[in-house]
């Protein structure tokens, strides 16, 4: 299957129809800039190519299954049916002040299995490939069009562990920081990961401009162990050190998702404190979505907004993250685990 997204066979079929490069352009530009449907995009290329192009190339790998608009702020959650039949999920965000953002999947479930993660109940079927991976942003830039918007943010914080899918997820960065097709820079694209320390060393080096983003989620190894099974393998302090080379290309994302009572107490506050006071780093404090199949409950906002206080007292830069859309259960994982319930 040549997809839109294989940039050899693409040229080869190029080639093979003598289509001119500056038709090329416009074809590439039709499709990733401009946002249009493929017959769009066919009709700028020579009448002799446009059937061997319209037969030879998969221009959609994912089918739009489901849309929900949230009622009370500008999200959509997106899911998506692979052609395997498998279910994925993106969630596009518009907010008031900044740029129309999606976060993306990058696998199909997830092998890390972190107890407050819906994804994680459901296990792992398999990585998604690259052309899935931006599937989702193409078929969203067409979604938003009309509103006038493009997607300007990525984030891989929907389905799966971007960097246990290293393979597919690094040629779709290649692919969404070229020039050529997607064009957004690498300060507009954050990878999250559950935290594999040799492989956040392989992206950094990689992808010096990509934003990097930890969900560390304690700084405390015993209530890190009971939160996330990775990590009893990958130790805080191990963490530590990656944290700080990883900082050298600028500051480190750490997520901290906070739950009542587990990891909201002073001795929580003051490991956090203790573990980055070291490190350049932002602080993004998230809500817990809460769902059916989780008796987990997130911390309430009044303790919230103190332990955000506390940190910045402390000289921490951090964001206390308010959710988005909570009525559509847009929290990772959660549409597609209710579905396959249903
Ligand atoms: N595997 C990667 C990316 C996917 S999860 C990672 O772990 O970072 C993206 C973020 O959503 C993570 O910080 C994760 O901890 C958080 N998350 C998972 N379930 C959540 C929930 N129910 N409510 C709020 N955030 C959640």
């Amino acid at each position: 299957m040549t997809t839109i997204y294989d940039i050899d066979a693409i040229e080869q079929l190029r080639s093979r129809n003598a289509v001119q490069p500056h038709r090329m352009k416009l074809f590439r530009n039709a499709l990733f800039k401009n946002s249009s449907d493929w017959n769009e995009a066919l009709a700028v290329l020579p009448e002799s190519a446009r059937a061997d192009f319209d037969r030879s190339i998969t221009f959609q790998c994912l089918e739009l299954a489901e849309r929900h608009d949230s009622e009370i702020d500008a999200a959509s959650k997106l899911i998506f049916k692979t052609h395997d039949g498998h279910l994925i999920e993106s969630v596009v965000l518009r907010p008031k002040t900044g740029r129309t953002s999606i976060c993306i999947s990058s696998q199909v479930g997830c092998a890390c299995y972190c107890s407050f993660c819906a994804t994680g109940k459901m296990g792992f079927t398999r990585n998604l490939t690259t052309a899935e991976i931006l599937d989702q942003i193409t078929q969203a830039n067409r979604m938003v069009k009309p509103e006038g918007r493009s997607i300007r943010n990525v984030v891989f914080m929907g389905m799966g562990e971007p960097l246990l899918n290293t393979e597919q997820v690094y040629r779709a960065l290649d692919l969404m920081m070229d020039p050529k097709l997607y064009d957004l820079a690498g300060s507009r694209i954050t990878v999250s990961t559950v935290g594999i320390p040799n492989a956040m060393e392989d992206f950094t080096s990689a992808y010096p401009s990509v934003h990097l983003a930890l969900s560390l989620h304690s700084a405390d190894q015993e209530v890190r162990q009971r939160m996330m099974q990775q990590a009893r393998v990958y130790p805080l302090e191990q963490i530590h050190e990656t944290l700080l080379a990883a900082s050298k290309h600028g500051k480190v994302m750490i997520e901290y998702l906070m739950l009542d009572g587990v990891n909201d107490r002073p001795a929580d506050l003051q490991a956090l404190e203790n573990y980055l006071r070291d490190v350049p780093v932002h602080i993004n404090l998230i809500p817990f979505n809460e769902y059916a199949g989780s008796n987990l409950r997130g911390t309430p906002q009044p303790q919230r907004e103190a332990f955000a206080n506390h940190l910045k007292a402390a000289g921490f830069d951090v964001t206390l993250r308010y959710s988005m859309g909570s009525d559509i259960e847009a929290a990772c994982g959660q549409l597609v685990q209710h579905k396959r319930k249903g």
